[in-house]
């Protein structure tokens, strides 16, 4: 059944100056004796960010599933991919733990999405070790991040928060993974008390309580009026 994907050779570089900062990154895509040639930019990115984009940017830059050998000195991009990293956080929503985001998610989402069109497979390379091609994509990539208008990279800009607050119930307790619930306290707050908690969240299976801070009020100074104890 196995349809001949044609085999592409895929050298790529990506890179910041200063980490984060303006980055650029550079691709030498290699089909028989046809070679071409890509790079790009952004105005304020990451090392890891311009790494895997320029693996994206390559991916997606064939016209028909192919089979890839794709050639990165990135050991974040290779090791994510091939030690089936990314895969992980994908199924767990991209939570790394439960408290806490994978970076780079947009990214690795859609690098996860051109594997499932292409074969394809990632070898870490050594950088700045002669490699020419390698060479080339480093130049491209460096030459590319000095490029005045460069646009923003939105997935760095607008990323969200690594750390995962607790907000709402049915978000996986921080100790034991079980769905918090949300609480009212029983008692009402005390005189003199400045604030108290409308609501938290609960772990009915290890106990924990979470305060949440969108549930924080301020005590009214004639507290008992407020409430029909
Ligand atoms: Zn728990």
């Amino acid at each position: 059944m196995s349809e001949e994907r044609k085999h592409v050779i895929i050298y790529t570089d990506g890179g910041c100056d200063p980490n984060p900062g303006p980055g650029g990154y550079g691709i030498v895509l290699c089909y028989g004796k046809t070679r071409k040639i890509l790079s790009g930019g952004f105005r304020r990115t990451t090392n890891n960010r311009m790494e895997m984009y320029a693996a994206i940017r390559a991916l997606e830059s064939l016209k028909e599933p192919c089979q890839v050998t794709l050639y990165s000195d990135s050991s974040y991009l290779v090791r994510g991919m091939r030690q089936g990293w990314a895969k992980r956080w994908q199924e767990k929503k991209w939570l790394r733990v439960p408290d806490e985001r994978a970076a780079n998610a947009d990214l690795w989402q859609r690098l996860l999405e051109l594997c499932e069109i292409h074969t394809v497979t990632f070898v870490w390379v050594k950088g700045h070790a002669g490699n020419k091609e390698n060479e080339v994509c480093d130049q491209l990539s460096t030459a590319a991040l000095h490029r005045p208008d460069l646009p923003a990279d939105e997935g760095f800009e607008n990323a969200p928060e690594l750390k995962v607050k607790m907000t709402q119930a049915g978000q996986p307790c921080r100790k034991c993974g079980t769905a918090v619930i949300q609480k009212k306290p029983r008692k009402a707050p005390k005189a003199g008390q400045q604030y108290y908690y409308e609501y938290y969240l609960y772990c009915p299976a290890c106990k924990t309580i979470y305060l949440v801070e969108a549930a924080r009020r301020e005590c009214p100074a004639d507290l008992p009026d407020l409430f029909h104890l």
